[in-house]
């Protein structure tokens, strides 16, 4: 398939994409989308930044247009990638405006959501725990959602959704369609597929786990004393908007301090901060306000910063499956990215656990 048109979608859903600008299909969504188009289960593997959203948002909005009762629901591990799903959502129907999404996540207001959901969204994305809190008191119904994504289906599981996954799943009809979207495939997601899917086809692209091979990757080598001043230096040396990863909340905090102490224009994103406060510090990122921003793993899924030039691993992550998605914060939709990781004595053997992962998809490291 060379072009969208390819595919026989509805109208002003082919119009819509060439507002977007998006002429041809992204390998994943050249791989999903005829699947999903015929109404199968799917579990879709593929690297980060490579359009998993349209690939299942394309499907998913033609199926709708068709059948004018029916909803779908979109489940996703944190707010931000609801958020950003929720604007590919609104580009995609910019000419179906009887179509609409509403995102149902935590840290926004029930009120304001619960009038939402009661003016008939066709299209619901959704945090799992928000959502059974709104299925509990009522405020949404499930019975008519007829297409089902889990995006980001792994990080789910890490963040300890299961229970509210099975909960989720007691309000949905049987009768559906299950997209199952991921970047890595652990074996508790096959576990989890078995509930969920039927005989689902399963569309992979790249080696399971590869990270996008157009990133540089090196390592330097530091002690934890010397950390910071290995930042600076690493800092001054790049060029470009730069993300820098930290272990936690109190650690990411510290790190963005020392950094604005030298003047440098730095903003943080973690799980302690207001919903308020995460947006403006992703959208003073992307508009250029603030060249670096530190964060907790909490961006390194979803958050889609085209420009992101570089990605520092200050710690390293605790699951090695998280490497792949922090460093698929750069070089994103094809352009260029690298990817430096400070190792400490003390972090041998996690990075012994992150290098099986690399070698296993023949990406090169480099030490210095
Ligand atoms: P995603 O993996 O869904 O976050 O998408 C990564 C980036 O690729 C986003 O900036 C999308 O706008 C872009 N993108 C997705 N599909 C296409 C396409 N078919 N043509 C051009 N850009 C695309």
């Amino acid at each position: 398939m060379n072009h969208f048109s390819e595919l026989k979608l509805p109208e002003t859903l082919t119009k819509a994409l060439q507002a977007m600008k998006f002429e041809k299909p992204t390998p994943i969504q050249e791989k999903a989308i005829p699947v999903a188009l015929t109404h199968r289960d799917l579990i879709g593997c593929a690297q980060t930044g490579t359009g998993k959203t349209a690939a299942f948002s394309i499907p998913m909005i033609s199926r709708l247009l068709k059948n004018p009762h029916k909803t779908g629901l979109i489940l996703v591990p944190t707010r931000e990638l609801g958020s950003q799903i929720l604007e590919v959502l609104t580009k995609l129907t910019l000419f179906n405006p009887e179509l609409r999404s509403i995102l149902l996540i935590g840290g926004m207001s029930m009120k304001a959501q619960i009038k939402a959901a009661q003016a008939k969204p066709r299209i619901i994305v959704a945090t799992p725990g928000r959502l059974v809190d709104h299925l509990k008191r009522g405020n949404v119904t499930l019975s008519s959602v007829e297409v089902l994504v889990l995006d980001e289906a792994d990080r789910m599981l890490d963040m300890g959704f299961a229970p509210q996954l099975n909960e989720i799943l007691r309000f949905l009809p049987k009768a559906r369609q299950t997209l199952f979207f991921s970047a890595t495939l652990p074996s508790n997601i096959e576990k989890l597929s078995a509930r969920y899917l039927r005989d689902p086809v399963r569309v992979t692209v790249g080696a399971v786990s590869e990270p996008v091979k157009k990133i540089q990757q090196s390592v330097i080598q530091t002690l934890v004393a010397k950390k910071n001043d290995t930042l600076l230096d690493e800092l001054n040396l790049r060029k470009g908007s730069i993300l820098v990863f930290a272990r936690t909340q109190s650690r990411t905090d510290r790190v963005a301090r020392y950094l604005t102490e030298y003047g440098l224009k730095v903003t943080r994103i973690h799980g302690g901060r207001s919903q308020g406060q995460r947006n403006a510090a992703v959208a003073g990122f992307k508009d250029g306000k603030f060249r670096i921003m530190v964060a907790t793993d909490i961006a390194a899924r979803g958050i889609d910063i085209p420009h992101i030039a570089h990605v520092i691993n200050y710690d390293l992550p605790q699951v090695p499956e998280d490497y792949i998605h922090r460093i698929g914060r750069t070089a994103r939709a094809g352009a260029e990215g690298e990817a430096v990781s400070f190792i400490t004595p003390e972090d041998r053997q996690q990075w012994r656990e992150i290098s099986k992962l690399l070698e296993r998809s023949g990406a090169k490291v480099a030490v210095q």
